[in-house]
């Protein structure tokens, strides 16, 4: 439920609220907006008494969260959530280019893209240290060398990291080196990873599973969310069809429908959406029109040789062209395209 307090509840009102709820055995999870302060009280699904907050000081009223997914609900927080990654704001109206190959593959594979991706206007660098391969017999990924070669890439470029965590006991390791978690489709609902993830603090990407429903996602973030972690970015990639001509099937109806459910940032992979380079500009331009936050793309300096993805990555002058275009597009739905790298650095002399 939902303890919303008046406009002019005190802090010491406040705090004997939240100590209520925690004396019933329920976490109380603070929104506080510009004109008032909602206390969700969370249970484990045993009856609680609710009739004891009504009458409390400085409450207004007690509402149920009808949603299954009570922390990343518009019910619960109506105001987009928005919060910065290394200087790069992720919510709010400008949209947010996060790119890169999809695996690091050696030194001056990841350091070129990194250059290239921030010249071209990205925000944010990705590239996979540890990778879920449908193959046990596929490339798995260098590991820690990546995760020190993404490091050097942020040294150099600026740019924050993002990169994938496959199981539990990889945390601590890359908790060292990433700026945010990646949680992959295949592991959407390991929900003990999903726990961790949540306990560690850190901001999470954390994609759709492939035959996940929408509200199923939403619950993978509420795993993430319960532990008191609001850093989440919630990543449409496509989902199985019976459709084979792309490699998934772009639902561009997930970005408008999660962004009226859920209060988190929404991005688009139009990468792993649509398995081809040819496809993704087009596809990138949709999902800016559908109001997506931003977007996840896969960029290597020479996709026939990459180790992983190659098909659906793009060429570093074809990402310079997605973003030109993607930056019109995200002009003409009334946002704009987060400063860059680049241009702080012009500002700055
Ligand atoms: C990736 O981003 O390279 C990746 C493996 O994506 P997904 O988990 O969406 O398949
Ligand atoms: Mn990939």
């Amino acid at each position: 439920m939902m303890i919303i307090m008046r406009t002019n509840a005190t802090p010491e009102q406040i705090e004997e609220v939240v100590k209520i709820v925690q004396a019933n055995g329920l976490r109380a999870h603070l929104s506080t907006g510009d004109e008032r302060t909602v206390i969700g009280a969370i249970g484990d699904g045993r009856p609680v008494q609710k009739d004891q907050f009504f009458h409390l000081p400085g409450v207004d009223r007690v509402v149920p969260i009808t949603r299954p997914y009570k922390l990343a609900s518009r019910e619960f927080k109506e105001a987009n959530t928005v919060f910065t990654l290394d200087g790069v704001t992720v919510g709010g109206n400008s949209i947010v280019i996060i790119a890169g190959p999809c695996s690091v593959e050696s030194r001056s594979q990841l350091l070129e893209t990194a250059h290239a991706v921030r010249e071209a206007g990205a925000h944010a660098l990705r590239g996979g240290a540890f990778k879920p391969r449908t193959s046990p017999y596929s490339f798995q990924g260098l590991g820690e060398v990546a995760l020190e070669i993404l490091a050097e890439a942020r040294q150099e470029t600026g740019l924050p990291i993002v990169t994938e965590v496959m199981a539990i006991e990889q945390i601590p390791l890359l908790l060292r080196y990433a700026d945010v978690l990646q949680i992959g489709a295949r592991n959407m609902q390991n929900y003990s990873l999903l726990h961790a993830a949540g306990e560690s603090q850190h901001p999470v990407l954390l994609k759709r599973g492939m035959s996940a429903t929408v509200e199923e996602l939403l619950m993978a973030a509420e795993y993430i969310l319960s532990h008191g972690n609001r850093r989440v970015i919630l990543c449409e990639r496509g989902i199985r069809t019976f459709e084979t001509t792309t490699r998934n099937t772009t639902d561009i109806n997930a970005i408008p429908v999660l962004k009226s459910l859920t209060h988190l940032p929404v991005l688009l992979d139009p990468s792993h959406s649509t398995g081809y380079w040819e496809f993704v500009t087009a596809i990138a331009r949709a999902g800016i029109a559908a109001g997506a936050d931003g977007l996840l793309v896969e960029v290597h300096p020479d996709p026939a040789a990459a180790y992983s993805d190659g098909g659906q990555s793009l060429k570093p002058e074809r990402f310079a062209e997605l973003v030109r275009q993607v930056r019109q597009i995200a002009q003409a739905v009334g946002r704009s395209a987060a400063p860059t790298v680049e241009a702080d650095k012009i500002q700055a002399g």
